[in-house]
């Protein structure tokens, strides 16, 4: 354990004396720290004051279904959704969370019959996001359990099918793959941006989880989204984050609040030069940038290669392009059968494709990293010999 603890915390600042071959590269997780940069020149216009008086009681909204609920969060995020036209909000209800990740687990203990024959099975389509199976078990809860890949999955009993949308590990547009009709769908639409990939249309399901973690970049802040349809939904989920946290930090809600509207005002006054006010143009140029320079990097060898996506045009920008992914789903090509450990041999840690339930020929890189780290990434891959 204490290994795998100095791997996650070891950044660029402890590089090592002899060069930068030696520095440890870690692309594990997907911290968004490449938004930085964007935000440290928005300065005082995203800057949150609060006095000791404010946020003290519980409750935010009582009128609302969640009523820990800000109201300002409610109209950032209704406003940004309309200006980005990724979801339709009129006549939804919305639950925040602590991150997504409590919205999940809000979802399955909502969509989770108390009084069924057995937990429910909870299935997501192989390669998914490596939480989910982890969320879903680790409390060895009665009302649910991880039952694995979508595409395998053929018992005639109830199920709740994750779909992740631009999907996590792999980047690509997925839809709902079990055939049966016992199913309930949680759509996971945490990529589901104009940085990442066209938007086709305004998404309308019945239950959407968005996140600022993937949108603005806003991870620490710990602040998710759930669209609801149904409102006795809504009422349950809220009643699992009453139990679990008693609500969400005002202190967070209101600095997603300020940094949404900030997103959807610069998606809309052009008054300045573009990138510097219209966060979505200035993250889709970025992740533009760095997916021309990985594949480039990746060319050079025939070591790996990159999954291919086709090009749609963006109802929101109106570019035509193929998907940005926030990670690289990197395969190693011919003899390497470890791909994840390969790559620690040559000090990039990555997350290999067995917790996304795929082949250990795979691993999930990081897009989202600062550009030292990113830099460096793609210097050492053409670099790398068997
Ligand atoms: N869903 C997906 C698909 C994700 O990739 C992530 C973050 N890695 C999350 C949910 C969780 O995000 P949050 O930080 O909002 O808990």
């Amino acid at each position: 354990a204490s290994k795998k603890t100095h791997i996650l915390t070891t950044t660029l600042s402890s590089a090592a004396p002899d060069g930068l071959e030696s520095v440890v590269i870690n692309l594990d997780h997907g911290d968004p720290t490449m938004y930085e940069e964007f935000w440290k020149q928005k300065g005082e216009e995203t800057t949150v004051v609060t006095s000791s008086w404010q946020h003290i009681s519980y409750f935010s909204d009582v009128n609302n279904v969640c009523w820990f609920l800000e109201p300002g969060l409610v109209s950032a995020i209704t406003a940004l959704h309309r200006t980005v036209g990724n979801a339709v909000t009129e006549g939804r209800h919305i639950v925040v969370g602590t991150g997504s990740s409590q919205l999940y687990q809000a979802a399955l203990y909502a969509l989770s019959p108390v009084d069924g024959p057995g937990p429910m099975n909870v299935v997501s389509a192989a390669p998914f996001y490596s939480s989910y199976p982890l969320m879903t078990d680790y409390l060895k809860s009665e009302l649910h359990k991880w039952a694995g890949d979508a595409y395998k999955f053929n018992k005639e009993e109830p199920y709740i099918e994750l779909v992740t949308s631009p999907n996590n590990p792999d980047g690509f547009t997925r839809q709902d793959v079990v055939k049966g009709d016992k199913g309930i769908l949680i759509h996971d639409l945490a990529y589901y941006w104009p940085q990442y990939t066209p938007i086709l249309s305004p998404a309308d399901y019945d239950i959407m989880l968005f996140t600022v973690s993937k949108s603005t970049g806003h991870a620490g802040s710990r602040i998710g989204w759930a669209v609801v349809k149904d409102r006795e939904i809504a009422k349950k989920m809220t009643t699992f984050i009453e139990i679990n946290t008693i609500g969400v930090s005002k202190e967070s809600q209101i600095r997603a609040a300020k940094i949404l509207q900030a997103v959807s005002d610069g998606c809309i006054h052009h008054n300045r030069k573009e990138a510097e006010t219209n966060f979505f143009d200035y993250s889709y140029k970025l992740m533009a940038e760095r997916w021309k320079r990985i594949r480039e990097a990746v060319n050079k060898t025939t070591l790996f290669s990159l999954p291919s996506f086709p090009q749609e045009t963006c109802s929101f920008s109106g570019r035509t392009f193929g998907q940005l992914p926030a990670f690289a789903w990197l395969k190693c090509e011919g003899e390497i059968d470890d791909c994840e450990s390969f790559l620690r041999r040559h000090k990039v840690i990555t997350r290999s494709g067995k917790h996304f339930g795929a082949s250990m020929k795979y691993v999930r890189v990081s897009m989202l990293s600062r550009e030292s780290e990113f830099k460096l990434l793609t210097e050492r891959l053409p670099a790398i010999k068997t």
